[in-house]
């Protein structure tokens, strides 16, 4: 019994760790001279960009926070909390 109390417990706690995620854009990667190529990869449409010369930026209503751009480029990243 203790034993699946102590597997629910861990699944319970991996969701919540895996909602809190946050994405940040890290300006300092992005050489800002050229269309952002993760803007069609987002599925849900949260990433923009002003021109070639601006870095993206992302809309926080629509991220769902999939971590999907953060395997795209460097300039997104994604933290979960410790
Ligand atoms: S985490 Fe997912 S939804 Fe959010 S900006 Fe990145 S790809 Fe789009």
């Amino acid at each position: 019994m203790r034993l699946y109390i102590f597997i629910y417990l861990n699944i319970f706690v991996a969701e919540i760790l895996e909602q809190m995620r946050s994405i940040e854009i890290k300006q300092e990667f992005c050489p800002k001279n050229h269309r952002c190529p993760v803007i069609p990869a987002c599925p849900f449409g949260a990433i923009s960009q002003d021109g070639p010369s601006s870095e993206p930026s992302i809309d926080d209503s629509k991220c769902q926070q999939c971590g999907l751009c953060c395997n795209f480029c460097r300039v997104f990243s994604c933290k979960s909390p410790q």
